[in-house]
This record gives structure tokens, sequence and C-alpha cells, in this order.
């Protein structure tokens, strides 16, 4: 077989892309009902203070068991989501399972109860009540709205100042915080995040790479980080360092003032029942500065 592709050339038909091609349309098409059939669970990754290791909430990341392909991570399926519109059903259905869980660790561990931080696609903001599916859901869960983060890029909050703002508005009033997720990756800058009602950044991953004498030390990096960490504490918001993934990375973080870290090197994403675990244990003990604290599981 040949077939064009698509600028005006003739290639041999390539199995191996049809058939990643089929899957996308057969993933792409089976996702509304697979939130219907339950096919959708979610694990949640520490966030850790980097000065005293203690495990201060988690972020809620979805996977798909898949009947026939397994497990699923989102980099197969929320691209499809966003794209079909499935992730305003998904996106409100791991908005409630992850209040509901919080709300049970909170009743477990009154003590030191985890905030949760669930991911918000830019469709949930323009396409779906957002602000009315939080408060229903908060209000059917009984989880504090104090216990929840809401994760949004920097090109949901940005553009029109219109519908986006509102929704933020709302959803602060209402006592949730706002987490710009993937800081440092698109346009914005701080001085137009410190206009909206936003509570915390998480400093996306490739900053974080470039610490210590990993594979790509980039000095520039930390210089960046270290302005962008300051700045963020003035304009009162709070700083989570994403992609965290050795215990160097760790230390010139907490040296530069990060607040909190996530990462595999404190831990990767998680079943519930092993955070479970995690809070049973007595909270980590605060350790010296140079040391660098490690949550075991
Ligand atoms: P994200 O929100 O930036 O989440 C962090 C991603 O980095 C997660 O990937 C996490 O497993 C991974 N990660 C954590 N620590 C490390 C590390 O030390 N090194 C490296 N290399 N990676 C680390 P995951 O679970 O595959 O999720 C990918 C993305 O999918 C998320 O990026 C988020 O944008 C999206 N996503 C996940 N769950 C949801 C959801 O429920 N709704 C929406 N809208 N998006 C979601
Ligand atoms: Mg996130
Ligand atoms: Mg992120
Ligand atoms: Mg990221």
């Amino acid at each position: 077989w040949a077939k064009e592709d698509g600028k005006g050339r003739w290639t041999l038909f390539d199995p191996e892309r049809n058939a990643h091609r089929m899957t996308r349309l057969a993933l792409s098409s089976t996702l509304r009902s697979a939130v219907e059939r339950d096919e959708f669970t979610v694990d949640y990754q520490p966030l850790v203070g980097l000065g005293d290791g203690v495990l201060r909430g988690v972020e809620a990341l979805v996977r798909w068991q898949h009947p026939d392909l397994g497990r699923l991570t989102p980099n197969r399926f929320i691209g499809l989501a966003e794209e079909n519109g499935a992730i305003v059903q998904l996106g409100r259905w791991v908005l409630e399972q992850s209040c509901r869980q919080a709300r049970t660790w909170q009743l477990e561990h009154p003590g030191n109860a985890p905030f949760v931080s669930v991911n918000i696609a830019v469709r949930q903001v323009w396409d779906s009540d957002l602000v009315a599916d939080v408060a229903r859901i908060l209000a059917r869960t009984g989880l504090p709205p104090e216990l929840l983060q809401l994760e949004l890029t920097e090109s949901a909050v940005m553009g029109s100042a219109g519908r986006p703002l509102q929704t933020l508005r709302a959803l602060s009033e209402m006592g949730v915080r706002i987490a710009i997720d993937d800081f440092g990756t698109g346009y914005s800058n701080l001085a137009y995040l410190s206009r909206l009602p936003v509570g915390a950044l998480k400093l996306d991953g490739s900053f974080v790479r470039g610490f210590g004498s990993d594979q790509h030390p980039n000095p520039a990096d930390e210089t960046i980080v270290t302005a962008l960490v300051k700045l963020a504490h003035q304009l009162g918001l709070t700083v989570t360092a994403e992609g965290v993934e050795s215990a160097e990375q760790a230390e010139r973080l907490h040296a530069i003032g990060c607040d909190t870290a996530q990462g595999w090197f404190y831990a990767r994403a998680l079943p519930p029942e092993q955070i479970g675990s995690m809070l049973r244990q007595a909270p980590v003990r605060p350790t010296a500065a140079r040391q660098v604290p490690r949550v075991t599981v």
C-alpha cells in the first residue's frame, strides 16, 4: 500500500503508524463511556515540606485501567479528552473522587490531614460551570475548602480577563486555593499573575532538571529560580518545585527558599492506601538544614 503523506508525497503504508492512529481514535471514542464504566483510578503524589520533610499535600493524577491495553498514564489520553471535550466529565469525576479521598484522610488523620491538589483543564473553565461543580462536590463530600487546591496552567488563566478571572475569584472566595501548574513553561509573568487570586506556583520540572550535578547542569536555571522564588514570596505566593529527583536538587531548592517539593526523590504517585500508611507513620522528624529528609513508604 501507499498513501499520501499530506505534503503531496507518496509514502509506503506504515502499519505501526496506522495502528497508533487507530488506537488514538478508539481511545478517543470510548473516553466518555469509560468514565461511566468506572475505568479510571486516581493515584496521589506527595508534596513534601522542604524544610521538615512533612507530607503537606498530594497531587491527584488520573490513570486509565483500560480493559485491553492495561494501565494507561495521562499522556495517552488527557490530550484526546481535551480535544473531544470528554475532559469535562473525566475532570469532574477526578475532582469528586479526590475530594472524597481527601475527606477520608481528614477524618482518619485530623492532626495532619493533607490537602489534595487537582488538575483542571482549560475546557473545564470554559465549557462547564466549574464553580458550581466544586461547590456541589465540597458539599457532598464534606471536604473543607482549605483542603482543596486546583492546579491550572498559565494558558487556562490567561487571555480574556472575563470567564477565567470570574471563576478564579469565585473559587478563592469559597476558600479553595489556586495554583499555577508547570509555571515557567508558558508566556505569563508574575506581574500578571499577582493580579489574580492565585495562592501558589508550581515550578515546572524543566527548571529543576538543570540543578545540581545531574546530566544537564545549567547555572542560569538556578539564578532564575532564585529570583522567581523571591518575587513569588514577596507577592504572597508559596512555591512548589516539581520533578525533584535527587537529594542534591532538594538541597539546592531548600537553600533557595522553595517551600515544598514533589518528585521521584520523595515518592511516585501512589494508590490511596499507600498515602494512608504514610500518614499513619509519626510525622517525619524535622532534620538539620543540610540533611534532606526523605519520605519513606
Ligand atoms: P502535571 O500536573 O505537571 O503532573 C506532574 C507529572 O510529573 C505527573 O505525570 C508525575 O507522575 C510526573 N512526575 C512526578 N515526579 C516526577 C519526577 O521526579 N520526574 C519526572 N520526570 N516526572 C515526575 P503523570 O501522572 O503522567 O501526568 C502527566 C500530566 O497529565 C500531568 O502533569 C497533568 O498535566 C495531566 N493530568 C494528570 N491527571 C490529570 C487530571 O485528572 N486532569 C487533567 N486535566 N490533567 C491531568
Ligand atoms: Mg499538575
Ligand atoms: Mg505540574
Ligand atoms: Mg509538569
